[in-house]
């Protein structure tokens, strides 16, 4: 029998194992697509208990307890935070199966180094050790994100967003970029005319430009995209049920804007109409930015109308919906690629029958602009589980390109949630191993450790255009010489002259490589004496 989630956990093969532990375990973490609050990463928020970090906005683990029949008091209601966390721990042991008791256990480990399995016997003790723990700097927002090797993540923010938080963690030169991501879905909420219009108004302010027409409402948001990309945004993101591609007319769309804006309610088919322009004008502005869209689809969000009321939006009440798909996604890339607009695109499904879908759509819309320019996205929500990847990168494999893929984001509000890139990792390697134990791949290291490092961390680096944003590559402490560094591609870095007595910091090393390339990167620093 193995060992319970030991260091070869969802490791079958010694391959596996091999690749894992020397090629995978250490890179750094591109977190691409998450939800953090951008506030608690600038403020450098501290956690007053593990019921606040684990517990305040995981829906996924409200979920597990309503299904457990846990009242909603000791979920999202006035319950304390020791009676929440009981609840949860008490709920844990019905969990056989569920990615929830992986993570959980990983989260324990990794972020308090805590081995015991929870449970309403361990409840206390754990609880105890993570709030003692929680108590030291370490545990920080901050603090969190350095312990996981976090290099980038990119938060979810919409247009009127001042990105102060961004700018905040910039300024203090925090080491781990936090990146905003352009999520525009509360333009494009034509649903409700208030809302839509007090939207429209706030973000006329925000933007400074008087919107009075469709055009205009455009000109404001290039204005809020050029802001946008000034703060190092490099992607957005919509959240929608389906593709919109319905023809429209210009003239047809500013009818339609005046319609809701003046407060009327519009029909099916005008919101659709107005949501395939707003489609477009969106994929146009991230091609001229070189960004990539993201599009995360098939949701059917709020399904229990009394718990939306009494809760509130997004708490677990959402499930996978079955829209037919293929024919309007078709035709939106292909309006984009006939004005020669398409830019880099990932498209996460939430239905599983999509995979093959979306993997072979994907492929049709390469033009050989950039490596994987149109991808399926990692396994989203309801497939970020071991089956749904496994699902995801065999459909993948069989159809498309996995070496071209970007990896795995964590989709989180959680600071600790950076234990699912383990399990993602770990997942990719054990099938990699298998192909190779197997004699369908060659046994071949350097050539297999090469895909893991490029699928968990290369790839994403080069696709997001994130290596201007690196920070350079050594943590030096010079006294009195002159220094010209270069970095590992030979590009000129720094050259200064230090003071004399005087430490003088040149740049800081976070090598993005593996441990056993570090040296061959590093040995290509020079340092001239002065
Ligand atoms: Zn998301």
């Amino acid at each position: 029998m193995k060992a319970f989630m030991d260091q070869n956990f969802l490791l079958q093969t010694e391959t596996a194992q091999k690749l894992y532990h020397e090629s995978a375990k250490h890179l750094p973490i591109i977190d691409y697509h998450c939800h953090l609050n951008p506030r608690e990463v600038a403020e450098d928020h501290r956690f007053r208990s593990i019921t606040e970090l684990w517990l305040g906005g995981d829906h996924y683990k409200w979920r597990a307890m309503r299904i457990c029949g846990t009242p909603e008091r000791c979920i999202t209601g006035d319950a304390s935070d020791y009676e929440k966390w009981l609840a949860f721990a008490t709920t844990m042991p019905k969990l056989i199966g569920n990615p929830l008791y992986h993570w959980t256990h990983l989260e324990l480990k990794t972020a308090f180094g805590i081995d015991k399995i929870l449970n309403p016997k361990t409840a206390r003790e754990i609880y105890e050790e993570c709030n003692e723990k929680l108590q030291q700097p370490e545990y920080s927002a901050r603090g969190l994100m350095r312990r996981y090797n976090v290099e980038v993540v990119c938060t979810t923010d919409d247009p009127i967003d001042s990105l102060e938080h961004h700018i905040k963690c910039r300024d203090d030169k925090f080491e781990c970029k936090v990146l905003p991501t352009w999520r525009p879905d509360k333009a494009m909420a034509v649903e409700s005319p208030a809302a839509f219009k007090a939207y429209i108004d706030r973000l006329a302010e925000v933007s400074g430009v008087e919107i009075r027409s469709f055009t205009t409402l455009i000109d404001a948001l290039e204005v809020r995209h050029r802001y946008f990309e000034s703060v190092g945004c490099r992607l957005s993101d919509h959240g929608i049920e389906e593709f919109y591609a319905e023809d429209y007319t210009q003239q047809e769309i500013e009818q339609i804007f005046a319609k809701v804006y003046g407060g009327t309610q519009l029909t099916d088919e005008e919101i659709r109409k107005y949501k395939s322009a707003m489609l477009v004008e969106f994929g146009v502005m991230d091609h001229k930015t070189g960004w990539t869209q993201q599009f995360h689809f098939g949701v059917i969000r709020n399904n229990n109308s009394r718990k939306m009321a009494s809760i509130g939006v997004d708490t677990g009440f959402d499930s996978i919906g079955d829209f037919t798909l293929a024919k309007n996604m078709a035709k939106y890339l292909d309006r984009l690629d006939q004005q020669n607009a398409l830019t880099k695109t990932i498209l996460y499904n939430l239905n599983p029958k999509d995979n093959e879908v979306l993997a072979t759509m994907a492929y049709t819309f390469n033009d050989g602009t950039c490596p994987g320019k149109i991808q399926l996205g990692s396994g989203w929500w309801f497939l970020d589980q071991e089956d749904g990847m496994k699902k995801q990168m065999n459909a993948l494999s069989s159809l498309g390109l996995l070496s071209r893929f970007v990896g795995m984001l964590t989709d989180s509000r959680s600071f600790i949630s950076y234990p699912r890139h383990e399990y993602f990792r770990r997942i990719l390697c054990n099938l990699i191993g298998d192909w190779v134990e197997n004699g369908e791949y060659p046994e071949d290291f350097a050539a297999a450790g090469g895909l893991v490092r490029d699928i968990c961390y290369q790839n994403a680096v080069k696709y997001f255009r994130l290596e201007d944003e690196k920070p350079f590559c050594i943590f030096f402490e010079i006294r009195g010489v002159n220094v010209s560094l270069r970095d590992h591609k030979g590009k000129n870095g720094v050259s200064k002259s230090a003071h004399a007595g005087k430490p003088y910091i040149i740049g800081k090393h976070r090598c993005p490589h593996m441990v056993h390339q570090h040296k061959h990167h590093c040995d290509n620093m020079k340092t001239d004496g002065g």
